[in-house]
């Protein structure tokens, strides 16, 4: 997927929870995964772009893995597991794409 057509899909789902009219939005936060392949000033270049005199704010999520053997969660960097050892995971965190966060005033 292209860098536009993220910002297209994460708009979409925005503005299905805005007002049709009466509201001027005036800011929006993301958040966007480690593990997510999107340059955050690149994302934030195309948001701007596309939301003239809107604030964007891009929070970079730090990856998380989940232990499948003990259950605990630690940082994707301290693979393996800090508390077993175990090489087994998944991700937990990390992956996440969206916007956590709009505001602005009604008219
Ligand atoms: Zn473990």
């Amino acid at each position: 997927m292209s860098l536009s057509e993220i910002a297209v899909q994460l708009l979409d789902g925005l503005n299905a929870q805005l007002p049709d009219s009466g509201f001027r939005l005036q800011g929006i936060e993301v958040h966007l995964g480690k593990m997510v392949e999107v340059d955050p000033e690149h994302l934030k270049a195309a948001l701007c772009a596309m939301l003239p005199r809107v604030e964007v704010q891009i929070t970079v999520i730090d990856a998380l893995l989940k232990c499948t053997d003990c259950g605990a969660e630690y940082p994707a960097d301290e693979h393996p597991c800090p508390v077993c050892g175990s090489p087994h995971a998944e991700l937990c965190h990390g992956a996440d794409l969206q916007i956590v966060r709009a505001w602005g005033e009604t008219m």
